[in-house]
């Protein structure tokens, strides 16, 4: 039994993009350059998602747990993540 004779009340109008505001679907990941990663630990203890492990003494972005904040790519010494 629907409240109000009937009608279907509470509805709310869905809401549309603005024309222009274009919604941002690039995916980007962060990846480490094996060759350049020297293991040096600092995007392990500063990743806000302890989404970087060493895998053989190199640093590895889990990408499911990475929030793309780029707080690696800012610390690393020799450049060795990247967004890609
Ligand atoms: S971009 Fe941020 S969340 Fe992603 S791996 Fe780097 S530090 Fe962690
Ligand atoms: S900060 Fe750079 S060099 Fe150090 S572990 Fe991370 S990726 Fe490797």
């Amino acid at each position: 039994m629907l409240p109000g004779n009937g009608r279907i009340t509470g509805l709310r109008r869905r809401t549309r993009p603005r024309p222009g505001a274009a919604r941002r679907e690039e995916i980007r990941v962060i990846r480490i350059d094996r060759e350049k990663c020297v293991g040096c630990g600092g995007c392990v203890d500063l990743c806000p998602r302890t989404a970087i492990c060493f895998v053989k003494d190199r640093a590895f972005v889990d990408v499911q747990l990475c929030l793309e904040c780029r707080t690696c790519v800012n610390v690393c010494p020799v450049k060795a993540p990247s967004e890609v």
